[in-house]
């Protein structure tokens, strides 16, 4: 018997002894930069001349190291390695492979700050983001684990004198998994193990900006038990080997997290069915978010700004849940305008390996120049407030910014900046700040300030985004928890770290009996 699902415990850095931890890590990790890192398919490590590199987004000419990258010929080698091993991996016993999540998500707990540490380095992440990004790559181990053991006998169903009837699950085929560089170690973990766990085999292509973290998971997976072929990693251009193995015919199914571009091109290239497939490809696509605080006229203002601060710049913007819209009644909306920007102003940029730095740098130069441009577009837009500008002299780091009087309809209130900036606009009432917040094409998170009960039942119904917080911000879902996944062009609503999730990795099969 496993023990009850409790989330990973976040560490407190205020406590002595964990700094000095995770700052002897942190020395360990700088003293072991510049390394080279293999593919493994099969097993087997393979290396490439052709090699992608891993900068340190905050020093950004600090080289993390070097990954070997996966072409056409290797991504076909890989297919192949996968395909002969589902045939027997699909008949392992579920406990067998949940077996391997837990003695992974131990030996992840054991060296806990050791990984934190180098998200650091290679995501560019405050310690307290960075060290949350590790928990829940924990946390998605120990749920997928038990949500497998309550899967395996599938599903009671009805039987009649004359006939015994079950229903249960098997596993799908060779899936890809294409994980994004912002929770680099949680979700390319999580997108990784649930297919895995339900019998699947896999092709884990990670986001070329992270690519060595997903490395030290297969280290990970391997010693953990997991045998040679189930996950195979195969680094490489999104747009070359993603495309690839999308339209591969041996692919059963993938499971993408990104971008609304990449998502849909995805979504439309798995459609087609190619020659010699005999199966409708599955789909499983986490995309962008647009998400906004609705702020009442009786919310509490002190707990709203601060919410918003976090929800806007934790990790510098760059969650898919961040707060980039606020919409305030008309009452409330100068002082919490005024409350947020003076939190703006107490934000310090630094550096993240130091242990005081509350928002680090964006991820890379294209997103540090995207994000200045929309800063530009805003000046069009609304009224800057505060930030604005960045600083690129050592890291890609950029100041967090508040645009105010925005239209909802402007640029600035519709499109994913992925950065710290946010824009407010006034509603006269809460049903015209409901409307206003639900009129984005995303539908991802969502969060509402009020006291008002019938406000919160309405924005319970009305609000039409798959994770909805009421009275806190609206980032930082726990697995277990809160079940994560958008609406509308957030993407097909899996909901990663909820009950349902495994099942999109696996078909029912019914059996009927007659006696
Ligand atoms: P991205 O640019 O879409 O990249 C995501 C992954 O797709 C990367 O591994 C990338 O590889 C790969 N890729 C690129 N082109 C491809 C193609 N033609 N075929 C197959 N794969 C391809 O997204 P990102 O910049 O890494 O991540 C940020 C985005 O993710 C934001 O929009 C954010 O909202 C979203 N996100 C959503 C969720 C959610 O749960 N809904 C969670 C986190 C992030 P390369 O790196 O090699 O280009
Ligand atoms: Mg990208």
């Amino acid at each position: 018997m496993v023990t009850p699902y409790k989330h990973e415990p976040f560490t407190d850095f205020s406590i002595e002894e964990n700094r000095r931890a995770l700052e002897k890590e942190l020395q360990l990790a700088e003293a072991n930069l510049g390394k080279e890192y293999p593919l493994i398919i099969g097993g087997e490590r393979i290396t490439t001349d052709d090699k992608i590199t891993s900068f340190n987004p905050a020093k950004k000419d600090q080289v993390i190291g070097y990954v070997s990258k996966a072409n056409r010929e290797l991504a076909e080698k890989a297919m192949k390695v996968a395909d002969e091993t589902f045939q027997w991996w699909r008949k392992t016993k579920p406990e067998m492979r949940a077996d391997i999540l837990f003695r992974a998500a131990a030996i992840i707990r054991r060296r806990k700050h050791e990984f934190t540490a180098h998200l650091v380095l290679e995501g560019g992440k405050p310690w307290k983001e960075a060290d949350a990004d590790t928990a829940e790559a924990i946390d998605f181990l120990e749920y997928y684990g038990r949500q497998m053991i309550r899967l395996k006998d599938g599903v009671e169903i009805n039987s009649r004198e004359v006939e015994n009837n079950r229903y249960h699950y098997i596993p799908l085929g060779v899936g890809v998994t294409i994980s994004p560089w912002n929770f680099l170690f949680a979700i390319m973990c999580g997108t990784t193990v649930a297919p895995m766990v339900t019998g699947n085999t896999v092709l884990l292509k990670p986001a070329s900006t992270t690519p060595i973290i997903s490395y030290k998971l297969m280290e990970v997976l391997e010693e953990a038990g997991m045998p040679d072929g189930v996950v195979n990693f195969i680094p490489g251009s999104g747009s070359e080997v993603g495309d690839y193995l999308v339209d591969h015919p041996k692919t059963r199914f993938i499971s993408f997290t990104g971008s609304r571009e990449v998502g849909t091109r995805i979504f439309e290239r798995a459609s087609v069915v190619q020659p010699g497939q005999k199966w409708l490809k599955r789909t499983i696509i986490e995309m962008g978010g647009k998400d906004t605080i609705v702020v009442d006229e009786d919310a509490d203002l002190d707990a709203a700004a601060e919410a918003i601060t976090y929800s806007a710049y934790g990790f510098s913007g760059q969650k898919c849940s961040a707060c980039s819209r606020v919409i305030a009644h008309e009452a409330v909306y100068d002082e919490l305008l005024e409350l947020v920007v003076e939190k703006t102003k107490k934000i310090k940029v630094d550096d993240p390996t130091n242990y005081y730095t509350y928002m680090g740098p964006v991820i890379d130069e294209a997103s540090y120049n995207k994000i200045l441009d929309y800063v530009d577009i805003g000046k069009q837009e609304g009224k800057l407030m505060v930030g604005g500008d960045g600083n690129n002299t050592t890291g890609w780091f950029v100041n967090p910014t508040v645009f105010a009087d925005l239209d909802p309809k402007s640029r600035l209130m519709q499109e994913e900046i992925f950065g710290p900036v946010v824009g407010f606009s006034k509603a006269s009432n809460f049903d015209e700040a409901i409307e206003y917040a639900n009129d984005t094409e995303y539908g991802l998170t969502g969060a509402v300030f009020s006291n008002n009960r019938v406000h919160i039942e309405k924005a319970r119904e009305d609000f039409h985004v798959g994770n909805l917080y009421f009275n806190r911000g609206c980032t930082a879902a726990i697995v277990g928890y809160h079940p994560f996944g958008g609406f509308n062009m957030s993407g097909t609503d899996s909901k990663a770290g909820g009950p349902d999730y495994l099942v999109h990795h696996m078909q029912g099969k019914t059996t009927s009996e007659m006696l």
